[in-house]
């Protein structure tokens, strides 16, 4: 067999072998085999020592192309080998959109929370700014600057939790209206929304509960009448139970209001004719309300022959309750799950 011979056989047992193989482990073997310092062009190389000087030059050259030709052999087999892991990984791990995902629960506001939360957007509409406030309060903030003096009967009214003879936990959201009224100095206009939790000694059955949440609204300006406070109620009525309601104003006495009205809403659920909800009566009585008292106002630094202003409060739990059809006070804080995800949005 002469160098040609050879070499031609040499590259033929490499393209035959090389394109069968499937691992880089394998690869590497026939790299050593064909390539490598032990591998068969050894055989070769001694074949050349018995060639005339002259043709050693043209024995060289076509040794080399010869290993050139097996490592492009072995350099297409490579990125065949890859290529095949590749496409191997990609179908094990296709992802079949059609399959069901996994379920996880997802939590929710609280309808309390979303009760307030649709209270407070319809009032930041309106271009009121919300405003929370401390729910241990002092006295003076809670009782006495709301035309509420020490010894004032109306205090029995609203039974407290007194931390000390001066501080005690807020019983209503009016407090926070104190504060915004001493911040602004006595001087700017004002319009809030202040909800928040509040609390009061009550035995808890199924229409009180010693805690209870509050949203009380205050606006103070130079010419507010109590036309401005009904356009308002009107608005609370029509967003919480619905369009068309109309609302009575009946009067009442509240120590920090003067006047002072009960607010009924005619019945969402009978239209005013008459239902157990409304007791037969058309009305459901949701809210108080008033314009507010000078004592009140001049109280807190605004100057009540300049100034006039209006209030609400509205139960939140109450709102819900009417809303929603439930029954006791006390399923909106015993964290009741199956009652809680009634409410799911
Ligand atoms: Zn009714």
């Amino acid at each position: 067999m002469n160098v040609n011979e050879r070499l031609e056989a040499i590259k033929n047992e490499a393209q035959e072998q090389i394109t069968l193989i499937k691992s880089m482990h394998e690869l590497n073997d026939a790299k050593a085999k064909f390539l490598g310092k032990k591998g068969l062009f050894q055989d070769v190389m001694k074949l050349m020592k018995d060639l005339p000087n002259e043709e050693r030059p043209k024995f060289g050259k076509l040794t080399n192309e010869a290993k050139q030709v097996i490592q492009s052999y072995l350099d297409e087999q490579r990125k065949a080998i890859e290529d095949a892991v590749i496409k191997e990984q990609l179908e094990k791990e296709t992802i079949d959109v059609t399959l069901p995902g996994k379920a996880f629960n997802m939590g929710q506001t609280h309808i309390l929370t979303q009760v307030t939360e649709e209270i407070e957007d319809l009032f930041i509409g309106m271009g009121y700014e919300i405003m929370e406030g401390p729910e241990v309060e002092i006295d003076e903030y809670n009782f006495e600057k709301l035309n509420l003096p020490k010894d004032h009967p109306a205090r029995d009214m609203q039974d407290t939790f007194y931390i000390t003879e001066d501080t005690l936990l807020r019983t209503h959201t009016s407090p926070v209206q104190v504060r915004t009224m001493l911040d602004k100095g006595g001087k700017e206009p004002i319009k809030i929304l202040c909800p928040g939790k509040v609390y009061r000694r009550d035995d808890d059955d199924a229409t009180h509960s010693h805690q209870f949440m509050q949203i009380e609204g205050l606006v103070v300006d130079e010419q507010v009448s109590m036309a401005d406070l009904k356009g308002t109620l009107l608005a609370i009525a029509n967003k919480m139970f619905g369009e068309g309601r109309n609302i009575r104003l009946r009067p009442s006495y509240f120590p920090f209001t003067e006047p002072s009205v009960e607010v009924d809403i005619s019945c969402h659920n009978c239209n005013g004719k008459g239902c157990n909800i409304c007791k037969g009566t058309g009305w459901i009585e949701v809210l108080g309300a008033g314009l507010v008292n000078n004592n009140v106002l001049e109280a807190s630094g605004y100057d009540s022959t300049k100034y006039q202003g209006f209030a609400f409060g509205i139960g939140v739990e109450r709102i819900a309750m009417l809303k929603y059809g439930i029954n006791d006070i006390r399923q909106f804080y015993t964290n009741d799950i199956r009652f809680i995800d009634q409410f799911k949005k």
